[in-house]
């Protein structure tokens, strides 16, 4: 047993225990950084290695991100002990599970077909559209919200609009019971008729499939020996039914989380289930506890356990660093305005990199909410620092790559709202009024799609001569697609017919004259590779890549994913995999930085009323705050050697009055004493009122860039040395002449001349 010795010198006693143990039901419950996840994936090597079919196993995690990771670690791990199996255990999230149960089971339900697609935010919200308009109610802003927002509540819960009850309508709501079931059912309509489901669909089928239908469940239910779950105190009410659902008799159970890291009940997350409903459904479970901590410091350490134990209704645990350093300590500093937040920020990467203490990707920002990261990014692209924003904008859901997806799924399943953007796509000359028409018609003719109408139906809708050539091409590259794909043999054929097919449809031709017309208007960047041109390319060679993987099948023989499984694969993309991992600063948010970790980690904007946000603040549930306390929690402890927390002031015209300091920071014990806002703040003509903290002035002068308005009219220069400006960045001094220097700013700012004294630039003292 070469491999358990090998397992257990990797880990610690009590991870080696969890990771290697025969219980059938086992939870491992610890804080953050004490190898949860590494435990769990050392356990899924050891399970494959003990002798349990690649097929047998399924790990669920929180993010395809991490799902990856823990394939390439398993499969580093047997390699090291020799040990070679045919095809792979699945290892995905709730949705990549319920997608490959999905593929082989959704006929059976008899309303979608196994060619489904998932629909995404953009569609939903036209079919929202749709519906509301339908109603009279589109410009009822109060009314659309409120409503769309209850039905995702319900949803979470698993309920179609069959099972709604009038207690479902808020108390002083501005739509009745009656409005509920009619926006909830056309919606679910519209979906079943387009063949499309929305993320929640997919848990709820599932769970549907395997509780109304015997057959199924006794075959799924004998199909796994092990399931594994990480992150398991996020886990909602109806995650937690499927799980038991895909328990047999003999399925094995293991699952890992940290309760102090709910951070999604606002998604129906439930840390009630690890904490206690899995006791009562399995009263032989074994929980193993992990307590040192791998990741961080333990000044770090201090001052997150110092912020948790704010929180009510909770198991005490103390993270301890598992080497016993102490580290640095924590930083906090409170900065004038946001602007000057994100300066010093990006001043503070920028040295660290510059000092050679650390890589850029070494690097992550967190923020509370998403709109945070604007002027981060200003600063950050002053400074010249490379940055990705997980959970931005998506490759995915750039304009060009949803059309060529669109080309794609509508190969796979036609639906309208992929058929409306290849009209689009290039343009087929077809107006609003002719698109009117062909609804009317297809609902009167009932026929299946738009897609359908169009082609049949050209002389009904009278389309002009001009749109019918336009279709004729796209039909008949279409149908000529169609027939390749049926032919393909492979998956290198089936590859090039797609290629060949978004060429012979003029898509690639429309793609490139977007870029010729970018290029006029000078607003084209494609050598820094947001071309739309070099978008497809891309969006290709992915495709290319994925169809030369192999994934696990039912059977449990190895196989090539089709042309629906990378459209599914897209759809179900997360916002941590936005990111393509290069030496870049990371920016996101505390919710997607869950489970990851990084040696300097940034938390920035610790005001109140935005983290914790004004919504938790005013609320009455002290839930709220203690959801934010935990997420708070979740960021800090992302840090693994070195922790900078930051508020800033200015006035906040939202709420009013000024910003203030989180209370998260006086609670985690960084401020010794938060004063209250007091109106002398806004005293001098909205410059900042004085610190609330100690350490802030040292601080600001050792960086050499304090308050902004500072005047720098004493400053010494002489030629070399570094000057930063809040336009042009950071740029090296050439010439100096009197009150006067030549700097030289980075592209495309270049040679500037500047006025020693004048307030938008600073030398830049080296630390
Ligand atoms: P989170 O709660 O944030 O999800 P976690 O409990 O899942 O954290 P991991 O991400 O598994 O923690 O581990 C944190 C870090 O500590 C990782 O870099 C991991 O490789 C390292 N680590 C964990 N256990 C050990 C160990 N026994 N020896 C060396 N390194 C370890
Ligand atoms: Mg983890």
């Amino acid at each position: 047993m070469d491999f358990l010795m090998d397992i257990l010198s990797k880990l610690n006693s009590s991870q080696g225990k969890a990771a290697t143990s025969d219980s059938k039901h086992l939870r491992i419950i610890a804080g953050a950084g004490t190898g949860k996840t590494r435990t769990l994936t050392y356990r899924v090597a050891y399970l494959l290695m003990k002798g349990i079919a690649p097929n047998r196993i399924v790990c669920i995690t929180f993010t395809n991100k991490v799902a990856r990771e823990m394939r390439e670690r398993v499969q580093q791990i047997l390699d090291e002990n020799h040990f070679a199996f045919e095809g792979f255990p699945l290892i995905s999230t709730f949705h990549g599970f319920c997608y490959r149960f999905l593929k082989k089971e959704i006929d059976s339900l008899g309303i979608y077909n196994r060619n489904f697609n998932i629909i995404d935010d953009e569609d939903r919200n036209r079919l929202y559209k749709e519906i509301f308009t339908g109603m009279g109610k589109k410009d009822n802003k109060d009314f659309c919200r409120s409503i769309v927002s209850t039905i995702d509540h319900i949803k979470t819960e698993g309920r179609y609009p069959e099972e709604l009850s009038p207690k479902d309508v808020p108390l002083g709501s501005v739509f009745t019971f009656a409005d509920l079931e009619k926006v909830y059912s056309q919606y679910q309509d519209q979906l079943r008729n387009q063949n499309l489901l929305d993320f929640d669909d997919l848990l709820i089928l599932t769970v549907k499939l395997m509780e109304e239908n015997p057959e199924i469940r006794s075959y799924w239910k004998r199909k796994f020996d092990d399931i594994l779950v990480d992150e398991f105190q996020d886990t909602n009410a109806i995650q937690y039914r499927l799980l038991l659902l895909f328990m047999g008799e003999e399925t094995a159970l293991t699952v890992v989380g940290d309760p102090d890291q709910t951070i999604y009940t606002w998604r129906g997350a439930k840390n009630e289930i690890i904490k206690n409903s899995l006791q009562k459904d399995f009263p032989d479970l074994e929980t193993v506890v992990l307590d040192e901590n791998y990741r961080s410091t333990q000044n770090i350490l201090d001052r997150a356990n110092c912020l948790i134990k704010k929180n009510h209704d909770r198991i005490d645990k103390d993270l301890l660093a598992a080497n016993h350093v102490k580290g640095e300590k924590v930083e906090y500093h409170d900065y004038f305005d946001n602007a000057s937040e994100a300066r010093e920020v990006s001043k503070t990467i920028y040295q660290l990199v510059q000092g050679g203490k650390a890589k850029f990707s070494d690097i992550a920002v967190i923020y509370r909410s998403n709109y945070l990261s604007n002027v981060l990014e200003r600063q950050l692209a002053l400074y010249q620092i490379p940055y990705r924003i997980y959970g931005g904008m998506k490759f995915f859901e750039r304009k060009v790559i949803k059309d060529a997806l669109a080309y794609l799924r509508l190969a796979v399943n036609p639906d309208d709202y992929s058929f409306l953007r290849i009209l689009q796509a290039p343009t087929k000359g077809i107006g609003e009024v002719t698109l009117a028409k062909a609804k009317d018609w297809m609902a009167k003719e009932k026929r299946n799609n738009l897609l359908e109408v169009f082609r049949l139906d050209q002389d009904k809708l009278k389309i002009k001569s001009s749109s019918r050539l336009a279709l004729k091409d796209f039909f008949d590259a279409y149908d000529r697609f169609q027939k390749k794909r049926e032919n393909a043999t492979d998956n290198d054929e089936l590859f090039s017919a797609i290629a060949s097919y978004l060429e012979e449809t003029g898509f690639l031709a429309y793609v490139r004259r977007l870029d010729r017309e970018e290029t006029d208007r000078g607003s084209y960047v494609g050598s820094t590779g947001n071309g739309n041109e070099e978008n497809v390319q891309e969006l290709l060679h992915t495709l290319q890549q994925f169809f030369s993987s192999e994934y696990l099948g039912e059977d449990g023989k190895p196989q090539k994913p089709d042309l629906e499984d990378f459209l599914i694969e897209v759809a179900l993309q997360s916002d941590q995999d936005t990111m393509e991992d290069g030496n870049q600063v990371s920016l996101m948010t505390g919710h997607v930085s869950k489970g990851l970790e990084f040696p300097f980690v940034f938390v920035t904007g610790l005001n109140e009323n935005i983290f914790p946000t004004s919504h938790a603040v005013s609320s009455l549930a002290p839930e709220a705050i203690e959801e934010e306390r935990r997420l708070a929690y979740v960021c800090m402890t992302r840090a693994q050697r070195r922790l900078y927390l930051s508020s800033f002031g200015g006035n906040d015209f939202i709420h009013g009055g000024s910003y203030r300091p989180s209370r998260f920071l006086k609670e985690a014990g960084v401020v010794s004493e938060m004063k209250p806002t007091l109106p002398d703040y806004q005293a001098h003509q909205g410059t900042r009122r004085p610190s609330s903290n100690p350490f802030a002035p040292t601080f600001m002068s050792k960086m050499g860039l304090a308050h902004s308005n500072k005047s720098n009219e004493n400053e010494k220069y002489q030629v070399g040395d570094k000057v930063v400006h809040t336009t042009f960045g950071v740029g090296n001094v050439l010439a100096v002449e009197g009150n006067k220097i030549d700097v030289l700013f980075p592209e495309p700012f270049g040679k500037k001349k500047l006025a020693i004294g004048f307030k938008a630039f600073h030398k830049l003292k080296e630390e």
